[in-house]
């Protein structure tokens, strides 16, 4: 049925307010102006052409996904035909990031955000009877990702696009994206997510542009026409890359950029003679080796990758990347010498860091160049931004691995190492400074160190925060660092507030608009405008209401999921991300025991209500993580159901963390937990998109909290425990954790109350690896840090009750985060590593 009142009369929004008009009675505003009528019938008009002739289908037999998919493939139009508007235009310099994880999410709302269609869209459905947040619900997340290092290459694409940096984004196409996550019983199962199941209507199949990446096999010498000698690469086996371009789209839909992933193929489909001489399973063997390529996303961030499906998919992305930007700039410009000039590379991770040696053997090996010549391209060329300095999380790949997989790189690398050791030598070096800067670690067997790689191949290498690009040049790159000091510099991460701010909190964002005008959505720092209301108690009601609104919807997706009803009046506090013993979830339960404790004690206090909320994925083989899941699923069951504390204490565990649930988790937030030891957490991302959002953190001095600490003021954060330096002291004290332990009767409470199965009352022992951690070892130090933990979760409780003061922060917060956008991220990069013209 066709909504006619919602086609007439009515004007499209054309006021864009600034502060001076703003209302100052901050009472509730009329719902947003509808789209004019025109927009919204040829809107409709596409959406239902799309639904008949692409899928077959009609409104009376359209299920969600049908709706999402016609309206996927309408906006799809327009993308195509905003970037058409460029198409044929070869711009001055192109940025390529290369990235093994893309955690996108869902695509529609940053579609119609950034086409300026949203209403239109809403509009154009309801006129059918369909209904907007049903049609977006529909759509499956691209998890193409981990985590953190995932999201940020999603957020990077985004802010590219919006300022107009010319861009490619290179990646996998997984048919398997990261696992779903059931909790049975408190006990994670991983179930294998089939985002493609029913096809993604975003991208386009570029068949043509297919290339073709060998493994294995030997090195041969050729003798040129010229005389001269070069060595040819005869890989045993080849897998055909074929890309899959989605279009990302900028705001205003200015400029369309592409994100480029490459699905893995057998070059024969099928062994015919197999196949006819009966053998119809071997027939199709070779195919199933080459398509597990990509298959599924390497489901673990941050443990020893093992595993030789890892580097193939590892070499498979990038040198299928790098031919494509090599055979585009040869089209366009010719000769590879001036590579640097118009192409740059960003390695996200050393996943990528096989580009190194692949692309001096493309530009020597293929290309002809010399030596000299390719190694300067290279390095003009590359810039590499590290992720982690963990030990165990720094990639190392065995020689003997290399040499089957991959012999004529490892020859190049063998080369490489050799002149950058004859140069260290130059300067007088000790075999241990040798070895420490050598690209071979032979320390436990030989293995190529892909971080130094990275860094030798790299004219730029940046570290992710401020405390953590100072700790690379102190520890993990000190003696690299040491050969060439201009090299590492510092890009601290951001985010994309178009998703995290505009699309998942369209409340807030309506009131900034509000309150300081629309240019607050094309620049994040009229934000700032925010603060000269923060005091106002019209406009901290406004405010509080917005969260209120996202905290009884939160409280509803709760429900359904986990069945524990929220109360939407207690204080929201929120720790969500991957589970992993350095982010010290279990520090957080740690301290929601010792409270259940104190609230039984001392049941007639006025506690503050708190409702604790957890959401994260464990990596399948990480038993400790696993069983800090279940503690806190056990936790919540004993807590919840517990009497004496309803009202002021309820746990719950949110099953299958992702971006859509962040995007409705994160707008209801009151307390974000950042709380991870100090000098383990790179920068975090997870920390600006809940400051932005309003609410307070509580965390320690590590990562981009340090630099959240310096914009938001510290009245406005709660910071607790021991920082970097401290980490490093008492680490080197041993037996601290007993001490901490003996030195403090809360902490001994609450573990006592876990190791004696209070928690798990039919099998006591369920969490002696936990306990037996923290009592011998404690590597993550969370004992050392749990008295100030406890302190600064006790501030939090009479923070919140001062009204007054808590919105004040909150209201600073978002006003005070602008400089965490990705654009600001992005243009830095622009100017400092990839030298590339913004807009
Ligand atoms: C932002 C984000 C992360 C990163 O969170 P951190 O708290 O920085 O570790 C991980 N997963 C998802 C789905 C995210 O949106």
């Amino acid at each position: 049925m066709l909504n006619d009142a919602v086609l007439t009369g009515r004007r499209r929004d054309e006021t864009s307010r600034d502060a001076a008009e703003a209302p100052r009675s901050w009472m509730p505003q009329p719902a947003p102006a509808v789209p004019a009528g025109d927009d919204v019938t040829v809107m409709r008009t596409a959406i239902l052409a799309k639904l008949a002739y692409a899928l077959g289908k009609t409104p009376a037999t359209a299920r969600d996904r049908d709706w999402f998919v016609a309206t996927a493939l309408a906006l799809r139009d327009r993308a195509v035909a905003a970037s058409a508007i460029s198409a044929g235009i070869v711009p001055p310099k192109r940025v390529h990031y290369l990235s093994l994880e893309f955690l996108i999410g869902r695509l529609l709302s940053d579609a119609m955000g950034n086409l300026g269609v949203a209403e239109t869209v809403r509009a154009a459905l309801a006129g059918l009877d369909v209904d907007l947040e049903a049609v977006a619900g529909a759509e499956p997340d691209a998890a193409l990702g981990n985590g953190g290092l995932g999201r940020l290459a999603a957020c990077f694409m985004e802010s590219m696009a919006s300022l107009a940096i010319p861009a490619y984004g290179y990646g996998i196409r997984y048919d398997h994206g990261l696992f779903r996550q059931v909790i049975e019983d408190g006990v994670q199962r991983e179930v294998p997510e089939t985002w493609l199941a029913e096809g993604n209507p975003w991208e386009f199949e570029r068949a043509e542009a297919a290339c073709e990446v060998g493994f294995g096999g030997d090195v041969a010498m050729s003798v040129q026409p010229d005389g001269t000698l070069r060595r040819v690469w005869r890989p045993a086996e080849t897998v055909r890359a074929v890309p899959y371009d989605t279009p990302v789209i900028g705001r205003g839909a200015k400029h369309v950029n592409a994100l480029r992933l490459w699905a893995a193929r057998a070059p024969e489909a099928i062994d015919l003679a197999r196949f006819n001489a009966g053998d119809h399973v071997g027939a199709v063997a070779e195919r199933a080796r080459a398509e597990a390529i990509s298959r599924v996303l390497y489901p673990s961030d941050g443990t020893p990758a093992g595993q030789e499906l890892r580097l193939r998919q590892e070499f498979f992305f990038t040198s299928a990347s790098l031919q494509d930007l090599v055979r585009r700039h040869v089209a366009e410009r010719g000769d590879l010498r001036s590579l640097p000039d118009h192409a740059a590379i960003q390695l996200n991770d050393t996943h990528p860091a096989i580009a190194v040696p692949e692309l001096m053997r493309l530009l020597v090996d293929v290309h002809g160049l010399s030596w000299e010549d390719a190694w300067h391209v290279t390095t003009q060329t590359l810039g590499y931004t590290n992720h982690t300095l963990m030990p165990e999380a720094l990639e190392t790949w065995p020689v003997e691995l290399m040499e089957r997989l991959l012999p004529r790189h490892m020859q190049i690398i063998y080369l490489i190492n050799w002149m950058h050791l004859e140069e260290v030598s130059k300067h007088g070096s000790s075999p241990e400074h040798l070895a420490e800067v050598s690209l071979i670690d032979e320390s436990h067997g030989k293995r190529v160190r892909m971080g130094h790689l990275a860094f030798l191949g790299a004219r730029r290498v940046n570290g992710v925060s401020a405390l953590h690009t100072e700790l690379m040049r102190q520890t993990v790159f000190a003696p690299l660092h040491a050969l060439d000091t201009d090299k590492i510099v510092n890009k601290t991460n951001g985010i994309t507030f178009r998703r995290w701010l505009h699309n998942a909190n369209p409340g807030l964002t309506a009131l900034a608009v509000e309150a300081v005008g629309a240019k607050v959505l094309d620049d994040p720092r009229h934000l700032e405008g925010l603060a000269a209301f923060a005091d106002d108690s019209a406009f901290q009601a406004r405010y509080a209401a917005v969260r209120r609104e996202r905290k009884e919807a939160l409280a509803r997706v709760v429900e359904e999921r986990t069945g524990i009803a929220l109360d939407p009046d207690a204080l929201f506090d929120v720790q969500i991300k991957r589970i992993h013993e350095y982010k010290r979830q279990l520090l957080n339960i740690l301290e929601t025991v010792a409270l259940y404790q104190a609230i039984k004690a001392e049941p007639h206090r006025d506690w503050t209500p708190r409702v604790k909320l957890f959401a994260g994925k464990a990596a399948p083989s990480y038993h400790q993580a696993k069983l800090i899941i279940r503690l806190a699923s056990d936790v919540a069951k004993r807590v919840n159901a517990d009497p004496d504390v309803a009202g002021r204490l309820t746990v719950a565990f949110v099953p299958n963390y992702s971006v859509s649930l962040a995007e409705s988790i994160i707008p209801a937030a009151d307390l974000s937990e950042q709380i991870s030891t100090a000098g383990l957490e790179a920068s975090g991302t997870g920390n600006m998109k809940l400051a932005l959002n309003g609410a307070l953190t509580i965390g320690t001095l590590d990562g981009a909290n340090i630099e959240i600490k310096d914009h938001v003021g510290p009245d406005n954060i709660f910071i607790f425990g021991l920082d970097a330096a401290g980490v490093q002291r008492v680490q080197a004290q041993p037996g601290y954790a007993s001490r901490a332990i003996a030195a403090s009767a809360r902490l001994r409470g609450a573990l006592d109350m876990i190791a004696a199965g209070g928690f798990s009352p039919g099998e006591p022992g369920r969490f002696r690896p936990l306990v037996d951690e923290l009592t011998h070892g404690d590597r993550f130090l969370l004992t050392a840090d749990f008295d100030d933990y406890w302190r600064a979760q006790r501030e939090v409780d009479a923070a919140w009750r001062r009204p007054k003061t808590w919105w004040k922060s909150a209201i600073l917060n978002t006003a005070r985060t602008a400089w965490f956008s990705s654009d600001r991220t992005m243009r830095e990069y622009a100017e400092e590593i990839w030298r590339v013209r913004v807009g």
